[in-house]
């Protein structure tokens, strides 16, 4: 099986915003989370499984909103 790269994106502590960034909640009860890039990273990463694919799907399915695509991801049809 494939080594997760260790970025955000594929993080437990991470939720995602935008195709682009998301907040980390890693120090859990702030009123406002640091906001990452997907590609950060550090050390205080963990594995988020399969919501890593959940994640890059929506994504996917999102560019290719934005360029008046229609396509199908691992989480449905989006047109
Ligand atoms: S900054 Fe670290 S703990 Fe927070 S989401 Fe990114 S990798 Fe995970």
């Amino acid at each position: 099986m494939r080594q997760q790269q260790r970025i955000c994106l594929s993080c437990r502590n991470f939720s995602l915003q935008d195709t682009t960034t998301g907040v980390c909640k890693v120090v859990k009860g702030l009123a406002v989370y640091p906001v990452k890039a997907i590609e950060d990273t550090c050390d205080q990463w963990r594995d988020c499984g399969q919501q890593y694919f959940i994640r890059t799907g929506w994504i996917k399915g999102r560019l290719a909103q934005e360029k008046g695509d229609t396509v199908a991801t691992e989480t449905g049809l989006i047109c």
